[in-house]
């Protein structure tokens, strides 16, 4: 093997958590708000490795795990902040590991408890980020997942990864990947997946949970975001929009726009993929796709957001049309 290839395989050096987990009996464990499967599945079968090592563990979100996601968490182990879970009960825990994410606002309410959190901090994450949470980091940013990393982590404290295990790791690097397909997928995606698998995850049970139990609202909101779609920058850039409007007429939520973007590189020629959602009159959530060298994580750093070079996001402080103007106006300057 060539110093290359070892680079490729090498990925996190997991032994100073190890340690730190073998130090400690109690752990607080949170994600990002509008959790998806990555976020959710992580924290389940971190817990579940935690407590196989006869740990405490105690999960708390900023906000519920979406409707759709719920089949990763039967057992409904994930608590609110502010409901099933307040601050005052989490000073005492000892360790806390914040997982798939890095950047202050998407921890939403959960942000304050992460600030004053008087213990050890750790952050295991696959985005960039130029936030300083004030934790450790164990981090791979051209990792698929953060699930591959929760599984390499299990793997090395030794625990027996079993089906509890390993039905949300699955889960969390099938949906982070689009099922396999994106450019982030690599021989050790495949690999970690093999064990997985062998360990009792369940792939047809999992892809029919995640893409075949859909509600027709959803379903109605993709012909709106199908019918909303524009073309700029000569069909290199397509962009689509979803207003309060047609969340109101569909019956649809927010997490029914997971996955919509990708509609929009289906397209022969189609460079960059944006989707804006108004959330209030003045907060649009954005999301950006680039399947080129073009990098969207820059646009989405311009107006205060981040996620990867192919895939990232931001919450645009103002209303609908505005977003639009200003980031596909980003875009096509970046472009010429
Ligand atoms: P999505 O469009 O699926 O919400 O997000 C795409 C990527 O961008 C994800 O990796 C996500 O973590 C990141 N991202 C989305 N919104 C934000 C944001 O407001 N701030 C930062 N730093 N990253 C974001
Ligand atoms: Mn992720």
């Amino acid at each position: 093997m060539n110093s290359k290839e070892a680079e490729k395989i090498m990925t996190i050096d997991w032994q100073p958590l190890c340690e730190l987990i073998h130090q400690h009996n109690t752990f607080l464990l949170t994600s990002h708000c509008r959790a998806d499967c990555d976020a959710v599945g992580s924290e389940l079968a971190l817990a579940h490795i935690l407590q196989a090592l006869g740990k405490q563990v105690m999960i708390v979100n900023g906000d519920p795990v979406p409707q759709h996601i719920g089949f990763i968490n039967p057992d409904e182990r994930v608590h609110v902040l502010g409901e099933s879970a307040q601050p005052k009960e989490l000073w005492g825990i000892e360790v806390l590991i914040v997982v798939d994410t890095s950047a202050w606002v998407q921890l939403g309410p959960m942000a304050d408890v992460v600030r004053a959190f008087p213990g050890e901090r750790v952050i295991i994450d696959h985005h960039v980020s130029q936030d300083d949470l004030g934790a450790i980091e164990f981090k791979e940013e051209t990792a698929e997942a953060t699930g591959r990393l929760i599984l390499e982590l299990g793997e090395a404290l030794g625990v027996k990864i079993t089906a509890e295990i390993a039905m949300p790791l699955f889960a969390a690097i099938a949906t982070d990947t689009g099922w396999f397909r994106f450019s982030s997928v690599k021989e050790e995606t495949f690999l970690a997946l093999g064990r997985l698998v062998a360990a009792g995850a369940d792939p047809p049970a999992i892809f029919s949970a995640l893409y075949e139990k859909h509600s027709l609202p959803r379903l109605y909101l993709r012909a709106r975001i199908l019918s909303h779609i524009v073309a700029d920058a000569g069909g290199r850039l397509l962009s689509s929009y979803v207003t309060k409007q047609d969340f109101l007429e569909t019956g649809a939520n927010t997490t029914d726009t997971e996955d919509a973007i990708n509609a929009l590189h289906t397209v022969a020629g189609s460079e960059i993929a944006v989707l804006f959602v108004e959330l209030e009159p003045g907060a649009t959530k954005v999301s950006l796709r680039s399947r080129t060298d073009f990098n969207v994580q820059e646009i989405a750093a311009q107006f205060g957001g981040g996620g990867h070079k192919k895939a990232a996001g931001v919450t645009f402080s103002g209303s609908l049309e505005e977003a639009r103007e200003a980031v596909l106006d980003a875009i096509c300057v970046a472009l010429e």
